[in-house]
């Protein structure tokens, strides 16, 4: 009998992940690998970090040299996939040609949200998305004396953080009352308003962009309170929006991305879903969710390929992400939408940790310059610790022998 042929569409972080995924668990059939970028796939986080600083230098490919032959994954790198027939098993690429699939990954992702107003004035005006993108902004802060950014997220202010450290002058215009107030609790965004504030950077929140317009080499932004920000470069980052057009024209479920289980099943038995394009059954919040991060993409790629092969797959653990900004390092677990948040050390430390609680029990974590208390704090949120906030706040305790304890007992 002929090996089944994969066909994975996407060739970013879950899509690459999962190609080489299939190998690893043993898949022999064919896997056909399609991208629409020109490039090689490569990882994002380093886009508003490492490429802006150092564009030339900075290559954050995924896949291993040699993968092709090694692996026998088959690459189609800037072809876009643009039509699905469920029923027929059929993928029409840009390039008019047909692809039948036995099983297929969509791993499309997502793209950034466009606001008109600034996209009509041209170049000179950036998104953060793509690896060409990351490389025109680095080029123009390279010439500029001042940025203004639109949305002050995770891209907004990792953004401000690498403008400051090349010397550019950085504005944030953030609509919220808060920055990054989407995915980090209360405490966690006064505290970067401070130290955005201390780095120079002008911090702009509850106010909204009402026009802007080209003036001379620079542009003027207008604010709601009649604020003018004038600079030579923007930069926005006001959220993503999945690519879920090719699932929903086919038919397939799709709210707020691609509708999957827990195993990144979609609603058709031979289509599976991974990253940031789905709307994923979380099981440890049970309800459906989108997530946009590294990690979440990799353990979709994974779970999928199992789901893929008939494996069981792993169950899902406690979401987590990170953020670099100016030289921190700040991690995130589980819920940021807890109720009580305690802080673990003081905030005038360079290093701490806060801690969120829905009653006596850890539900979320924030560690700031102390990566090495995530896993112990991961455990005990998987735990579902009720470990309380004296005890939480206790610098002498000591979070890996706590989780281990308390594991021991479980
Ligand atoms: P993507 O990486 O977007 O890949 C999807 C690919 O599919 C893209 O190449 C797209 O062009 C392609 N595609 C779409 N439609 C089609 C089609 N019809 N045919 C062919 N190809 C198609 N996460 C963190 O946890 N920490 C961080 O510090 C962090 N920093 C980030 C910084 C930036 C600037 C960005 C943009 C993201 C960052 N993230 C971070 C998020 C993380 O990178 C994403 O969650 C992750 O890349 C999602 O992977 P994905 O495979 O779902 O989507
Ligand atoms: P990203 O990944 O692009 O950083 P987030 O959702 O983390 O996405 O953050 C986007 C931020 O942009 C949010 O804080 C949101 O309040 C803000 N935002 C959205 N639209 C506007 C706007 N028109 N002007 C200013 N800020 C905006």
């Amino acid at each position: 009998m002929d090996q089944p042929t994969f066909v994975i569409v996407g060739a970013g972080q879950a899509g690459a992940r999962a190609a080489m995924e299939l190998r690893r668990q043993h898949f022999e059939g064919r896997i056909v690998l399609i991208g629409d970028e020109p490039h090689m796939p490569y990882e994002r986080p380093p886009l508003s970090k490492q490429v802006l600083w150092n564009p030339d230098e900075c290559q954050p490919g995924i896949l291993p040299r040699g993968f092709e032959r090694e692996t026998g994954i088959v690459l189609m790198s800037g072809v876009a996939v643009q039509a699905l027939d469920l029923r027929r098993h059929a993928l029409t690429l840009a390039d008019g040609n047909q692809l039948v699939y036995d099983k297929l990954l969509l791993a499309t992702g997502a793209r950034a949200r466009r606001l008109p107003l600034l996209d009509r004035l041209g170049a000179g005006v950036h998104t953060l998305r793509t690896l060409d993108e990351a490389r025109a902004l680095a080029a123009s802060l390279r010439r500029a004396r001042r940025v203004a950014i639109v949305g002050g997220g995770v891209i907004g202010l990792e953004v401000a953080s690498s403008a400051v450290e090349l010397g550019v002058e950085a504005t944030v215009i953030e609509q919220a009352d808060a920055v990054m107030a989407r995915n980090a609790p209360a405490v966690l965004s006064r505290y970067l308003e401070s130290v955005h504030r201390q780095r120079g950077v002008a911090l702009l929140t509850g106010r909204r962009l009402v026009d802007a317009r080209r003036d001379g080499d620079a542009f003027a932004l207008i604010l709601d309170d009649g604020t003018e920000v004038r600079a030579e470069t923007v930069v926005y980052g006001v959220g993503a929006e999945p690519n879920v057009e090719l699932a929903r024209d086919a038919g397939l479920a799709v709210g707020n991305g691609i509708v999957v289980d827990a195993n990144c099943r979609t609603s058709d038995a031979d289509v599976f879903a991974a990253g940031d394009n789905t709307c994923q059954w979380d099981t440890w919040t049970a309800r459906h969710v989108r997530r946009e991060t590294w990690e979440n993409a990799n353990r979709q790629a994974e779970t999928a390929v199992s789901a893929m092969l008939g494996h069981t797959p792993a169950l899902g653990g406690v979401p987590w992400f990170w953020t670099d900004q100016y030289g921190m390092n700040i991690q995130f677990a589980g819920d940021m939408q807890a109720p009580t948040w305690v802080v673990r050390g003081t905030l005038d430390d360079p290093a701490f940790v806060l801690c969120g609680l829905q009653g006596e029990t850890l539900t979320g974590a924030v560690t700031v310059n102390r990566g090495q208390d995530m896993r112990s704090l991961k455990d005990l949120i998987a735990m579902r610790a009720a470990v309380g906030p004296e005890v939480l706040t206790d610098s002498t305790q000591n979070l890996r022998a706590l989780a281990k304890r308390l594991q021991e007992t479980v």
